[in-house]
């Protein structure tokens, strides 16, 4: 056991998809655009006369989000300005939230690596702010460009308390963070694209001593899951070499140099920084009343744990499928529109099957199958070509036994490919299972015929070698026999 303890705590900034930036109706293009400066106005370049409005659908936004991370939501909140000078912040100051915000102390619940319980992230606060311009910086050029257009793009920031231990603790949070997210559809939180961006502060406390008593390390702009799990690591690590060397940690901020997979220092930090916060005096206080945050609340949508345990209790799915399923809000309704579908088909008599075997099969291929194909052609399922309805058909052709599972692989492939309709698939491809009995025991007596010493051996007690003469009938069908029906009349040949 180490004699230290990580204590690491995040501020996580998201850029919210609303139509017009926080305090102008500029659209809000996240800074994406392909040319510089389009989509600016007055306010956003900070011209001198100019008044912020805020976005009231922004607001909603991140109180969303509070109430998604159990937050409470403060019935009185204020924009106030953070001073400081950069070419990016023409206004020499960023409306943004000091000490009202929006949302504050909230909970997040993730897996926890080391035991079955859940592991709580406690959630400082969440507040509302307005994003930067962009400096450029052509390459050989003795001078930069600004960009305005991610000025005045609506940004939420969300501060833990110190309660991850570890790099993988870290990638969990970030991962539910931007699931839930996207459910709320406040952000597509995509962190290569900058709209979810991830600050680690990190100190190890020797333990038996006080959990604050270690140096904060920042470590900043993380741009993926993976780098913030492996930066924390290497930083623990790193810390832990420091501290048994009798090294002093320096308060300071790192980066992460993927080449050398290491962090390494950015600048070192000798004083806090004075940003002289004061009150916006151009935008009033805000006030909600307890009628709008129940309105609020209902208007979220079923949200990713409530989704999960649902689809256990109600399908009785494996909790490893179930968390592909739900990993994507469209995934989820599509699967429950293929649900639909199959009990549709069982209300007209068109499919007379088990429903929950059927429901299991629609998830396996689902996971297995489909998500195969998404992955490998990098889309999602609204960008599918199949009906959840062909899906449905397709998924009962297996419960009926009319295809085998290797056939369903090629109809699916096929039906990804094309959108095609399953049943005509199968019957260009020739893939329905042979139930018949009597071709069947054509073929098993010419299989008894040629393996007579497996035929000896099952007589002489030997189980195996029924599922050897299973295997060859399956072979000299060309894959079609139904193994189910195929094993019965062999076993009832060999009685
Ligand atoms: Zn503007």
């Amino acid at each position: 056991m180490s004699k230290y303890t990580p204590v690491i705590g995040m501020e996580i900034h998201v850029e919210l998809k609303t139509n017009s930036k926080m305090f102008c109706d500029s659209k809000n293009g996240l800074g994406l655009e392909e040319e510089p400066n389009v989509n600016i106005c007055p306010v956003c370049t900070g011209q001198p006369g100019t008044l912020p409005v805020p976005n009231q659908k922004a607001i909603e936004f991140v109180q969303k989000a509070g109430l998604a991370l159990n937050c409470q939501l403060r019935e009185v909140s204020k924009f106030d300005r953070k001073n400081y000078f950069y070419p990016d912040l023409p206004k020499g100051y960023q409306i943004s939230q000091y000490d009202q915000p929006l949302c504050q102390n909230g909970v997040l619940e993730i897996p926890n690596p080391k035991s079955k319980i859940q592991k709580k992230i406690s959630i400082t606060r969440i507040h509302l702010e307005e994003d930067t311009g962009k400096l450029v910086h052509p390459k050989g050029a003795s001078y930069s460009l600004v960009d305005f257009n991610r000025a005045g793009v609506p940004l939420m920031e969300l501060v833990t308390e110190p309660d991850i231990e570890s790099g993988k603790e870290a990638r969990l949070f970030c991962q539910k963070i931007q699931q839930i997210f996207r459910y709320l559809e406040i952000s597509e939180a995509d962190m290569e694209r900058g709209q979810m961006r991830c600050e680690v502060n990190i100190s190890l406390y020797k333990k038996g001593e006080d959990k604050l008593s270690g140096t904060k390390v920042e470590i900043k702009n993380l741009n993926s899951f993976r780098v913030v799990e492996k930066s924390i690591d290497y930083e623990i690590e790193r810390q832990k070499a420091a501290l048994e060397n009798g090294e002093k940690i320096i308060q300071e901020t790192r980066g992460w140099d993927e080449n050398r997979g290491e962090t390494v220092s950015q600048r070192k930090k000798e004083s806090a920084h004075d940003y002289r916060y004061f009150p916006e005096p151009d935008i009033p206080t805000l006030r909600f009343t307890q009628e709008y945050v129940e309105d609020l609340m209902k208007k979220l949508p079923e949200l990713p744990d409530a989704k999960r345990k649902r689809f256990i209790d109600e399908y009785n799915l494996s909790s490893e499928n179930v968390d592909v399923i739900i990993s994507d809000k469209n995934l989820a309704a599509y699967f429950e529109q293929v649900v639909s579908e199959v009990q549709e088909k069982m209300n007209c008599g068109e499919l007379n099957v088990d429903k929950k075997k059927c429901v299991k099969l629609a998830a396996n291929y689902m996971v297995s199958e489909l998500q195969k194909h998404l992955i490998e052609h990098k889309e999602t399922i609204d960008k599918v070509k199949i009906t959840p309805e062909n899906y449905a058909e397709l998924v009962g052709f297996v419960a009926e036994g009319k295809i085998s599972s290797t056939a369903v692989q090629t109809v699916l492939e096929e039906m990804y490919r094309t959108g095609g309709d399953p049943s005509q698939i199968i019957e260009e491809k020739n893939l329905l299972q042979v139930s018949d009995e009597k071709h069947l025991e054509e073929i098993i007596g010419k299989v008894l015929g040629e393996h007579s010493k497996s035929v000896e051996d099952y007589k002489s007690g030997k189980e195996n070698a029924l599922q050897f003469l299973v295997g060859q009938v399956m072979k000299e069908s060309k894959g079609k026999a139904n193994p189910q029906i195929a094993r019965e009349l062999l076993e009832k040949k060999l009685k």
